[in-house]
Protein backbone atom coordinates (compact mmCIF):
# COMPACT_ATOMS: atom_id res chain seq x y z
CA UNK A 1 0.00 0.00 0.00
CA UNK A 2 2.80 2.16 0.97
CA UNK A 3 4.85 1.73 -1.93
CA UNK A 4 2.32 1.79 -4.24
CA UNK A 5 0.83 5.10 -2.89
CA UNK A 6 4.60 6.53 -3.11
CA UNK A 7 4.53 5.58 -6.77
CA UNK A 8 1.56 7.44 -7.36
CA UNK A 9 2.46 10.69 -6.05
CA UNK A 10 5.29 10.36 -7.99
CA UNK A 11 3.78 10.10 -10.90
CA UNK A 12 1.16 12.59 -10.32
CA UNK A 13 3.43 15.61 -9.33
CA UNK A 14 6.12 14.55 -11.26
CA UNK A 15 9.62 15.98 -10.30
CA UNK A 16 8.30 17.57 -6.79
CA UNK A 17 10.76 16.32 -4.60
CA UNK A 18 8.42 17.67 -1.13
CA UNK A 19 5.98 15.17 -2.28
CA UNK A 20 6.34 12.30 0.16
CA UNK A 21 6.87 15.21 2.78
CA UNK A 22 3.21 16.75 2.42
CA UNK A 23 1.54 13.14 1.75
CA UNK A 24 2.48 12.08 5.47
CA UNK A 25 0.19 12.93 7.71
CA UNK A 26 0.12 17.17 8.44
CA UNK A 27 -1.04 18.50 12.18
CA UNK A 28 -3.97 20.02 12.59
CA UNK A 29 -2.59 23.42 12.52
CA UNK A 30 -1.80 23.69 9.14
CA UNK A 31 -4.73 22.34 7.99
CA UNK A 32 -6.87 25.19 7.65
CA UNK A 33 -5.21 25.05 3.43
CA UNK A 34 -5.67 23.18 1.03
CA UNK A 35 -4.18 22.15 -2.04
CA UNK A 36 -6.44 22.26 -5.84
CA UNK A 37 -4.64 19.97 -8.53
CA UNK A 38 -5.36 19.56 -12.34
CA UNK A 39 -8.47 22.24 -12.04
CA UNK A 40 -9.28 25.67 -14.41
CA UNK A 41 -8.48 28.32 -12.91
CA UNK A 42 -12.60 28.41 -12.99
CA UNK A 43 -12.98 25.37 -11.52
CA UNK A 44 -10.71 26.03 -8.46
CA UNK A 45 -12.47 29.72 -7.74
CA UNK A 46 -15.92 27.69 -7.71
CA UNK A 47 -14.41 25.31 -5.44
CA UNK A 48 -12.89 27.32 -3.15
CA UNK A 49 -15.87 29.40 -2.79
CA UNK A 50 -18.28 26.37 -2.84
CA UNK A 51 -16.12 24.90 0.12
CA UNK A 52 -15.66 27.99 1.85
CA UNK A 53 -19.44 28.47 2.19
CA UNK A 54 -20.20 25.28 3.41
CA UNK A 55 -17.94 25.62 6.47
CA UNK A 56 -17.02 22.41 6.86
CA UNK A 57 -14.91 21.57 9.77
CA UNK A 58 -12.39 18.78 8.29
CA UNK A 59 -11.15 19.81 5.26
CA UNK A 60 -9.64 18.28 2.57
CA UNK A 61 -5.87 18.31 2.23
CA UNK A 62 -5.83 18.19 -1.22
CA UNK A 63 -8.00 17.66 -4.35
CA UNK A 64 -7.17 16.36 -7.91
CA UNK A 65 -8.48 17.62 -10.90
CA UNK A 66 -7.82 14.26 -12.92
CA UNK A 67 -9.22 12.85 -16.27
CA UNK A 68 -11.41 9.52 -16.62
CA UNK A 69 -8.03 7.01 -17.18
CA UNK A 70 -6.39 8.43 -14.35
CA UNK A 71 -9.40 8.47 -11.88
CA UNK A 72 -10.22 5.34 -12.58
CA UNK A 73 -6.29 4.10 -11.96
CA UNK A 74 -6.44 6.13 -9.00
CA UNK A 75 -9.44 4.29 -7.75
CA UNK A 76 -7.69 1.23 -8.50
CA UNK A 77 -4.36 1.79 -6.47
CA UNK A 78 -6.20 3.27 -3.33
CA UNK A 79 -8.08 -0.12 -2.94
CA UNK A 80 -11.40 1.59 -3.77
CA UNK A 81 -14.88 -0.02 -4.25
CA UNK A 82 -17.38 2.23 -5.63
CA UNK A 83 -20.88 0.98 -4.20
CA UNK A 84 -23.52 0.74 -6.74
CA UNK A 85 -26.36 3.11 -6.79
CA UNK A 86 -23.56 6.11 -6.41
CA UNK A 87 -22.20 6.56 -9.66
CA UNK A 88 -18.50 7.03 -9.32
CA UNK A 89 -17.79 11.04 -9.99
CA UNK A 90 -15.44 11.47 -7.19
CA UNK A 91 -14.03 9.93 -4.36
CA UNK A 92 -12.25 10.49 -0.81
CA UNK A 93 -8.74 8.61 0.20
CA UNK A 94 -9.56 9.29 4.16
CA UNK A 95 -6.36 8.39 5.16
CA UNK A 96 -4.84 11.42 3.56
CA UNK A 97 -7.70 13.46 3.32
CA UNK A 98 -7.46 13.47 -0.80
CA UNK A 99 -10.19 14.03 -2.89
CA UNK A 100 -10.44 12.70 -6.64
CA UNK A 101 -12.13 14.11 -9.02
CA UNK A 102 -13.25 12.71 -12.55
CA UNK A 103 -12.88 15.64 -14.91
CA UNK A 104 -13.73 13.97 -17.83
CA UNK A 105 -17.25 13.87 -16.19
CA UNK A 106 -17.40 17.28 -14.94
CA UNK A 107 -20.69 19.12 -15.59
CA UNK A 108 -20.33 22.39 -14.31
CA UNK A 109 -20.16 24.56 -11.27
CA UNK A 110 -23.53 22.99 -9.55
CA UNK A 111 -22.67 19.68 -10.33
CA UNK A 112 -19.15 20.23 -8.90
CA UNK A 113 -21.35 21.64 -5.35
CA UNK A 114 -23.15 18.35 -5.35
CA UNK A 115 -20.94 16.05 -5.19
CA UNK A 116 -18.22 18.02 -3.36
CA UNK A 117 -20.72 18.54 -0.60
CA UNK A 118 -21.13 14.30 -0.34
CA UNK A 119 -17.01 14.43 -0.12
CA UNK A 120 -16.60 16.62 2.83
CA UNK A 121 -19.26 14.68 4.37
CA UNK A 122 -17.12 11.50 3.96
CA UNK A 123 -14.56 13.61 5.29
CA UNK A 124 -16.36 15.42 8.22
CA UNK A 125 -18.06 11.55 9.58
CA UNK A 126 -14.55 10.41 8.72
CA UNK A 127 -17.19 7.13 7.00
CA UNK A 128 -16.81 5.36 3.86
CA UNK A 129 -20.42 5.03 4.28
CA UNK A 130 -22.66 6.55 1.69
CA UNK A 131 -25.36 7.45 3.59
CA UNK A 132 -23.15 8.83 6.49
CA UNK A 133 -21.29 10.86 4.02
CA UNK A 134 -25.29 11.69 2.12
CA UNK A 135 -26.77 12.88 5.85
CA UNK A 136 -23.66 15.27 6.20
CA UNK A 137 -23.80 16.64 2.39
CA UNK A 138 -27.33 17.78 2.73
CA UNK A 139 -26.18 20.10 5.93
CA UNK A 140 -23.67 21.58 3.70
CA UNK A 141 -26.28 21.97 0.70
CA UNK A 142 -28.37 23.84 2.55
CA UNK A 143 -24.80 26.10 4.41
CA UNK A 144 -23.97 26.64 0.78
CA UNK A 145 -27.35 27.60 -0.77
CA UNK A 146 -28.03 30.00 2.49
CA UNK A 147 -24.00 31.52 1.84
CA UNK A 148 -24.96 32.00 -1.50
CA UNK A 149 -28.06 33.51 -1.07
CA UNK A 150 -26.43 35.67 1.42
CA UNK A 151 -23.33 36.97 -1.28
CA UNK A 152 -26.05 38.16 -3.87
ZN1 LIG B 1 -19.35 8.47 -1.25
Amino acid sequence: MFLAFAEFTKAQMNGDSSNAETLAPISEAVTRSYTVFGATSLQETALRTQIRLMHPEILPLRIFFVPHWKYLDDARIFHLHVPTGYSSLMFTHLPSRTIFIDDDRYLGENWLAYWIAHELGHLATNSVKEDAAERAAREFRHLLKDGMRRSQ
